[in-house]
């Protein structure tokens, strides 16, 4: 059957919604790649909480883009990939930089005015202002409305997705790097050893707690700063992931009969010795790599955080790939819901991108655009595009949200190295972490430049 011209026409345009981080690079990339983008932005005409203004690329909290260091850090990575990609964010945010050691902070207002001036620029790009409220049936989309979707947006990816694939608040638990917990006081074991193989049977990592330890850790919990929830957001805890200080507060028991239950356990250490409390950690990536401390998520602030897990008998040294919190933050549950190329699985015709996936963070929303908007522009063109390889910070992100994570237990993730695939014959543990990341980043910018030499 022909196309009609307006069916042609929808076919051939990307349309996007949301014009934050992920959005804007999203356009950026599938425009310079030589097709029409449609950004669908409901701001100044419906308001977030958090945006003052109608700029796309907006950031609504800090102005940092985190560490530059490309060498030696995830989250620096990521920014090489994206400038090796023609990434507008990044490009703009070199251009407004503002001193700030070893991290890329930048002039917020400036920065955004010159991303919307990039986009309205751009031959290839239109802005439309208003809200969708619906998942389109035809047509090429990209669906990028960030933490702060809007609720009649919400209610139409539920009825797509059902309720419980989509969130409206985080609840993240600390995530450690496995290899920085002492296992001579840890031990592996599920409780009463559940489980048909020994995979399950161990599949928690246990760390014992006499009775001093667990009231001192009591203390200290009661005692640390916490943060408030911003203006506009509704403490909307449910009884099922409380932060573990608010558990704290209503009896110095408690944990110990929800998160912190010594039962069914036994210290593989020390077996005569029965544990006050015991906190569990669970895989949270099938590499093993990262594991999260189950039940603990909090409003306790990063430096309290970092204070009070150390005090946890075998997580003396630990190292956290992300600590814990719990946000305002619309995110689906993408290792369920999308394919490897970020496409809905029950309607191909959409992709999500940017925070609204599961990632973290202004860089890795952007990222994920970037990713999307390419992936989505090579499907139009005829010329359908692998995902980003592996090894790179882009490629172990999208491989986590879309299949690495653990999907029940699902949150928004930031990138680190424990997503990477391990170099082989490197050192482990603390001392051989420089030469590590080193491989991780050498290995990550060979694939990275290979996968985009590829498209050229
Ligand atoms: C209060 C708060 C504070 C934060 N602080 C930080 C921080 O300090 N550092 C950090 O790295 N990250 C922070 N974040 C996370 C941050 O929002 C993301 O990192 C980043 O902005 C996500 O990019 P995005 O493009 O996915 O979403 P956004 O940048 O939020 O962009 C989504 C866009 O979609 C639009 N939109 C939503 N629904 C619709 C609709 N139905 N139709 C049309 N348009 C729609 C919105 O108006 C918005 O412009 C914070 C988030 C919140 C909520």
């Amino acid at each position: 059957m022909a196309l009609s011209p307006m069916s042609a026409c929808m076919t051939k345009t990307l349309h996007i919604v949301g014009g934050g981080m992920a959005g804007s690079e999203a356009a950026w990339q599938a425009a310079h790649m030589g097709v029409n983008v449609v950004i669908h932005e409901m701001r100044p005409k419906v308001e977030t909480f958090a945006h003052r203004t109608g700029n796309l690329g907006e950031m609504v909290c800090s102005n940092s883009f985190r560490s530059d260091d490309d060498e030696q850090n995830a989250v620096g990575l990521l920014h090489w990939e994206m400038r090796a990609a023609n990434g507008l964010i990044m490009a703009t945010a070199d251009k407004h930089r503002l001193p700030a050691g070893g991290a890329l902070a930048v002039d917020r207002d400036p920065f955004a005015e010159s991303v919307t001036q990039a986009l309205m620029d751009h031959p290839n790009v239109s802005v439309e202002y208003g809200e969708i409220s619906e998942l389109p049936s035809d047509g090429h989309w990209i669906f990028a409305t960030g933490p702060l979707t809007s609720t009649a947006l919400g209610a139409a990816i539920q009825a797509e997705t059902g309720a419980e694939r989509l969130a409206f608040f985080d609840a993240i638990a600390p995530i450690v790097y496995s290899e920085s917990i002492n296992m001579d006081v840890a031990w592996l074991q599920s409780r009463y050893d559940k489980g048909e193989t020994e995979e399950e049977q161990k599949a928690y990592l246990n760390c014992p707690m006499t009775k001093d330890q667990y009231e001192a850790f009591i203390d200290a919990l009661l005692a640390a700063d916490k943060s408030e929830f911003k203006e506009g957001e509704t403490a909307g805890y449910f009884d099922g992931c409380l932060p573990i200080e608010v558990m704290a507060e209503r009896g110095r028991e408690t944990l110990r009969f929800g998160p912190m239950k010594p039962v069914g356990l036994t210290n593989a250490h020390k077996p005569d010795d029965k544990p006050y409390a015991v906190v569990q950690l669970r895989r949270d990536n099938a590499l093993g790599t990262l594991l999260n401390i189950v039940g603990f998520q909090t409003k306790m602030k990063y430096g309290a955080q970092t204070e009070v897990f150390k005090m946890i008998p075998g997580l003396e040294d630990a190292s956290f790939a992300r600590l814990g919190g719990i946000h305002r933050n619309t995110f689906i549950n993408s290792p369920t819901l999308l394919d490897d190329r970020m496409r809905l699985k029950s309607r191909p015709n959409i992709r999500f991108a940017g925070q609204v996936t599961g990632v973290e963070g202004y860089v890795e929303s952007a990222a994920m655009g970037l990713l999307a908007g390419r992936l989505a522009a090579a499907e139009i063109l005829g010329k359908p595009l692998d995902t980003a390889p592996l090894n790179t910070a882009m490629g172990a992100l999208v491989h986590h949200i879309t299949g690495g994570a653990e999907a029940k237990t699902f949150q928004p993730m930031n990138v680190n190295f424990g997503l990477f695939q391990p170099v082989e014959g490197l050192k482990g543990g603390r001392r051989g972490r420089k030469d590590r990341y080193k491989a991780y980043t050498d290995r990550a910018k060979v694939d990275w430049q290979a996968w985009l030499a590829a498209q050229s």
